[in-house]
């Protein structure tokens, strides 16, 4: 099995701004695993407030010795090896995780989601995300992701009202929030869900601190809007202690080390009673069709990466009616441009 590995400056297409941060560009660890002359493609998508670069990526995989993996590749035994390496790392564990479904597809001639009893007419339509931005850019964003049928809005501003407003001036397409942790009182947390529920908002994403679950409970508790958890959901042990919390969670493949933790994770969710959104950093088509092969065990779907980044390396996966589209290519069907 032969690994090979090189960064790439995936760019945006408009400077990204959330509310704690805004930035124009994401670095990406493209990876490669062949294996008698058939090659799994992985991605790591590195977000800067994951803590993760191009220089821990390339100590991590520095330490990464695949000669014991053999096809057909365990994954229990694989994300257990991973994480004897170092406990962190999710992002390039991930690319490694994805690059091995890829290439377990392509040996034994099966579609990735197949794996999963994903059924390709269950997939939900995906949200479409705009940042933080002035009127007139939220418009023209508005009209650039005008196939999406729900536009995700990331929130948490003193002008969080004027941004709804313009949005619901040209639309009244279904609305997804991400309050990415902005928001720090709770009864003003509470008077906007309402708010928000009268705009023809659906769910909201992580209301407060990803570290004080009291809070986050306690506008959960009252909330008739779907309240899920984000940042303070990482890998599968955060699963069980995001119950009562959270109605539900969302699942990124650069938060769960790859697809394997990722279903584990959303099987859990399910399990509990609890709704699962499926998620992405700023991906290529690699980290999205990975995404994609789980998306139909999901509630909601947030895969816009293709959609919000401008020198993608690869096709963009199908898409059509505001959804992905899984083809039965083994493997995860990414095409090299
Ligand atoms: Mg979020």
């Amino acid at each position: 099995m032969n690994i090979s590995y090189k960064p790439f400056e995936l760019k945006l297409r408009h400077p990204f701004t959330i509310a704690k941060f805004s930035r124009t560009f994401t670095p990406i660890m493209l990876l490669e695993i062949s294996h008698e002359g058939l090659t799994g493609y992985g991605e790591a998508s590195m977000v800067p407030y994951m803590g993760e670069s191009i220089e821990t990526a390339n100590s991590f995989m520095s330490k990464v010795d695949l000669s014991w993996l053999k096809a057909p590749f365990n994954f229990d035994e694989l994300i257990v090896y991973l994480d004897s390496i170092a406990s962190g790392n999710p992002n390039i564990k991930a690319a490694i995780d994805i690059a091995l479904q890829d290439l377990r597809g392509k040996i034994e001639q099966k579609a990735c989601y197949k794996y999963f009893n994903a059924d390709p007419a269950k997939m939900p339509p995906t949200s479409y995300t705009l940042g933080i931005d002035t009127p007139e850019v939220i418009l023209q964003k508005i009209k650039e992701g005008e196939s999406c049928h729900i536009i995700k809005v990331k929130l948490g501003r003193d002008n969080d009202q004027e941004l709804i407003n313009t949005i619901r001036s040209v639309t009244d397409k279904p609305l997804y929030v991400d309050a990415n942790q902005g928001w720090t009182d709770r009864q003003q947390g509470l008077d906007m869900v309402l708010w928000l529920q009268e705009q023809g908002v659906v769910l909201i994403e992580q209301p407060m601190a990803k570290d004080d679950p009291d809070s986050n409970a306690w506008i959960t508790e009252r909330s008739p809007v779907a309240i899920v958890g984000d940042e303070s959901v990482q890998r599968f042990s955060d699963v069980e202690k995001a119950k009562g919390v959270y109605h539900g969670i969302n699942v990124k493949l650069m938060k769960s080390a790859g697809m394997h933790e990722g279903y584990r994770m959303i099987m859990k969710a399910k399990e509990l009673g609890m709704k699962t959104m499926i998620g992405c950093m700023s991906e290529t088509s690699c980290g999205t069709l990975g995404a994609a092969a789980l998306a139909p065990l999901c509630d909601w779907v947030d895969l816009d990466g293709p959609f919000l980044t401008s020198n993608n390396p690869y096709k963009d996966p199908d898409f059509n009616d505001g959804k992905w589209q899984l083809s039965d290519t083994p493997g995860l069907g990414l095409i090299k441009l």
